[in-house]
């Protein structure tokens, strides 16, 4: 542990840590964020007194990343939810958003030492030491990720840089400077087993004992997960964070069991029903969306922020020694299909696809055939087969059979050869719309 003090410490003693810096966050956006001041005043809160304690979280509405958005303008582009000053803010990162303007994120000094401070317990939750070697192939400079490059400073790793883009120098990197450890998003190490099989190459044979996977949900489903440590010949744990509110604020132990809390006593989580917005218990087992408070933070603070994560999320005894509840990402509200009422994550799709190796590659392509989220059955799903494997109409039976007893879907799958569906260096896309 690379805190043990903080991240042994009894769950009930963090509420109470939390609930003071709590009270403080509602007052410094009470007084100086304009957007919160508005906001929580249209809700009837327009003293810390109105909003009560960290138990009363829930009289507090949902902020929404779009409204925070539509604030910005140009003479404040970051926003009217900015509580600092222009000489306060140490660095601004920009989301990596495809369209229009990114959203800025600012932090001051402390921010970052928090944001630093919280990736560095979540990634070394792996089990990664001071004095090993990791290769990274985040293209982070200018984007949130960029601040996880230097949690793995603050672990004391020998950090390689390689980037996205250049498998041949990252295989390379990997062949001759034998690192422990190699972070990268589940897409890409899946990406780089076909590689390295196309050349001939076992990985097993690398000096790779650690695969940390981020940046997209998968890397937790048993199956995918089983493919990427056999062929990898390693332990495979995954990372989790959101832009708005912290790099890898979430990080899985040893054990395997979900991702723990790195980012404890500087965010406190929450869950809701996605489609109410009604807050849910946090008990062992618990699922639903996941909503974020900033603790701690400075420069633009956000109060129960929707992440659009779906989790899954435990609260048992982990034997780590982390006291912190663990999640695992299920998939997002961006990515959820709705079929004659069922909720459908595309990842969730692959997952019991993936249950068909070595018949079937582990590439899927979900082709909604009407625009939006909800959708008549059954649903298009092109599966691909693995290398040499035919078209057998008794395997398509078998993975729409399989699909409608785990999923409860009714989907129409087509299999298509080896090497049909795209792959991805960076993350899966596993959903298709028809052009209209
Ligand atoms: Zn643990």
């Amino acid at each position: 542990m690379l805190e043990p003090e903080v991240e042994s410490r009894p769950w009930d003693e963090q509420v109470e840590l939390d609930a003071a810096s709590y009270r403080a966050q509602v007052a410094w956006v009470l007084e100086r964020s304009e957007f919160y001041r508005e906001k929580l005043s249209a809700a009837g809160i327009s003293s810390p007194e109105d909003a009560g304690g960290l138990e009363d979280i829930s009289r507090l509405p949902l902020t929404e990343k779009s409204e925070v958005k539509a604030t910005a303008t140009p003479e404040k582009p970051i926003g009217a939810h900015l509580c600092v000053g222009r000489e306060d803010i140490a660095r601004i990162y920009s989301t990596s958003g495809t369209t229009g303007t990114p959203s800025y994120i600012p932090l001051t000094k402390g921010d970052l030492d928090n944001w630093v401070t919280g990736s560095a317990r979540s990634y070394a939750a792996s089990g990664v030491q001071a004095g090993e070697r990791i290769v990274s192939t985040y293209n982070a400079g200018p984007f949130v990720a960029g601040a996880v490059l230097d949690a793995f400073e603050r672990i004391g790793l020998s950090h390689i840089p390689v980037g996205t883009g250049s498998t041949e120098r990252l295989m390379l990197a990997v062949e001759l400077l034998d690192p422990e450890t190699v972070v990268l998003t589940p897409s890409y190490a899946a990406y780089l087993l076909e590689w390295a099989a196309d050349r001939g190459k076992d990985l097993r044979g690398a000096s790779v004992r650690r695969v940390l996977v981020a940046g997209e949900p998968g890397g937790g489903e048993p199956a995918f997960r089983a493919k990427l440590e056999e062929g990898w010949g390693a332990k495979v744990t995954e990372a989790m964070g959101i832009g708005d509110i912290g790099a890898s604020l979430w990080g899985e132990c040893e054990e395997q069991d979900g991702m723990h809390l790195g980012a404890r006593g500087f965010v406190h989580a929450e869950l809701i029903d996605p489609e109410s917005g009604e807050a849910r218990e946090i008990s062992d087992g618990a699922s639903g969306e996941l909503v974020l408070s900033h603790l701690q933070h400075r420069a633009a603070p956000l109060l129960r922020f929707r992440t659009r994560d779906h989790v899954e999320l435990w609260t048992s005894k982990c034997p780590c020694g982390r006291t912190s509840p663990r999640v695992r990402c299920v998939g997002r509200t961006d990515d959820m299909l709705i079929v004659r009422g069922v909720n459908v994550f595309p990842s969730a799709v692959r997952e019991v696809v993936n249950a068909f190796a070595p018949k079937v590659s582990g590439h899927i392509l979900v082709r909604p055939g009407a625009p939006g989220v909800k959708q008549e059955p059954p649903l298009p799903v092109a599966v691909e087969l693995a290398q040499d494997v035919a078209a057998e109409v008794e395997l398509a039976e078998a993975i729409a059979e399989r699909l409608r007893s785990a999923l409860v879907v009714q989907a129409r799958v087509e299999l298509v050869p080896w090497g049909t569906l795209q792959r991805s260096e960076y993350k899966s896309k596993l959903v298709e719309r028809a052009r209209l």
